[in-house]
């Protein structure tokens, strides 16, 4: 079992493993940096096929979040923890104590909040044993749910009419052709603002049933999951998963911009180079679907709404910094968007 010369192992502060022999829980808590400030992230519970594989994935997440944070201004770090186990059949109220417990020994270094596999009500079992806990729905706000996916939602708003302006000098969406991919908790939201600035949907998901919804509601265009990516339109916003944009799909896009919520769009940093060259304006993902860390932040620290969604639309200032430094320079968005988080959290190192 490898954690130091894992390839994503990256100078992480802190790797802790944790467990509980009453419940059978097997976490594991990844704090990658905390030159920022207290490492947050969420918790993701999923049956791993081996713990090298938890392992690699707690540790890639926990780096991604310190460049999340660091890019979306928050005063945070990046952290995650994953546990080992299946979330249809392993979840009970003292199976989240004890996770809850594994988080408070951490003394604040690490902050949790729900990922796949966890929900706002997981959090609320985590939250009877340490304060040190996010996404949860407190019921002092109608707007807030614990969910942060229409903050996400926000976010990559945002930040695809920022990409447009850069690319058309008008962020004016009405008759933009977008096609997203995947309407879930962020896309069908997402669909919703850019219906409602008179964008022409073309959406594609493995859920008949969303389909339907968002051609009824917003007179969207249903396509199969296999020509989303090559349909003739002027924007693609991929929400669902990761890797889509590789050497295959590259050939066959039609689109001048990518703006989407979906975390690791890129199968590989090279795929960044190849748009740039295809003159494919990429809207890195990690910056653009910052809206939902945001939220859970400024929730924690009692925050209204209309002041998250303040600092939310702060993302087009920083994707627009990308663009033009990346345009300036000859370099794509995402190595661009690597190098600028590492200089704001690097300062304190
Ligand atoms: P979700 O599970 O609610 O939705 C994903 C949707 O994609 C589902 O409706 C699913 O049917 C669909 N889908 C799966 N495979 C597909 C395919 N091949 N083609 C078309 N559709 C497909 O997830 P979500 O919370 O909406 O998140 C979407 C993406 O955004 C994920 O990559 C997630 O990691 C990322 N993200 C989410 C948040 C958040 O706040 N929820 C924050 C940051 C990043």
């Amino acid at each position: 079992m490898n954690v130091f010369s894992d390839i994503a192992f990256d100078d992480h502060e802190q790797v802790v493993f944790a467990s509980d022999k009453t419940t059978g829980l097997k976490t594991i808590i990844a704090v990658h940096n905390t030159n920022l400030g207290p490492s947050l992230g969420g918790c993701r519970m999923w049956p791993y096929a081996s713990e090298q594989d938890a392992i690699h994935d707690v540790l890639r997440l926990s780096r991604g979040m310190t460049y999340k944070s660091a890019l979306a201004n928050l005063p945070l770090g990046g952290g995650k923890s994953v546990i080992i186990g299946d979330p249809r059949s392993q979840k009970t109220p003292e199976f989240f104590r004890a996770m809850g417990r594994a988080v408070e020994q951490l003394g604040g270094r690490y902050i949790v909040a729900e990922d796949v596999g966890t929900s706002p009500e997981d959090m609320e079992h985590i939250a009877s044993q340490t304060k040190h806990v996010g996404g949860i729905n407190d019921g002092k706000d109608p707007e807030r749910t614990g969910d942060p996916s229409p903050f996400t939602a926000y976010g990559v708003f945002i930040g695809l009419k920022e990409a447009v302006r850069f690319k058309h000098g008008s962020d004016d969406l009405t008759s933009m052709r977008v096609a997203v991919q995947g309407l879930g908790h962020v896309g069908y939201h997402l669909c919703r603002m850019l219906h409602a600035a008179g964008a022409k949907l073309i959406v594609a998901d493995l859920n008949a049933a969303s389909m339907k919804a968002a051609a009824m509601e917003f007179g969207a265009t249903a396509v199969p999951v296999d020509k989303i990516l090559s349909v003739d339109a002027d924007i693609l916003a991929p929400c669902a998963l990761g890797g889509v944009i590789n050497d295959k799909s590259i050939e066959e896009l039609k689109v001048g911009v990518i703006a989407g919520a979906a975390n690791n769009q890129l199968e590989d940093d090279r795929h960044g180079e190849m748009l740039r060259e295809a003159g494919i304006l990429y809207a890195p993902d990690y910056v653009i679907n910052a809206g939902g860390v945001i939220e859970v932040y400024y929730c924690r620290e009692g925050k209204t709404v209309a002041e998250t969604n303040m600092h939310i639309e702060g993302i087009g200032e920083t994707v627009r910094e990308i663009f033009e430094r990346a345009k300036q320079q000859n370099l794509s968005t995402g190595f661009v968007a690597d190098r600028l988080a590492e200089e704001r959290f690097g300062l304190k190192k």
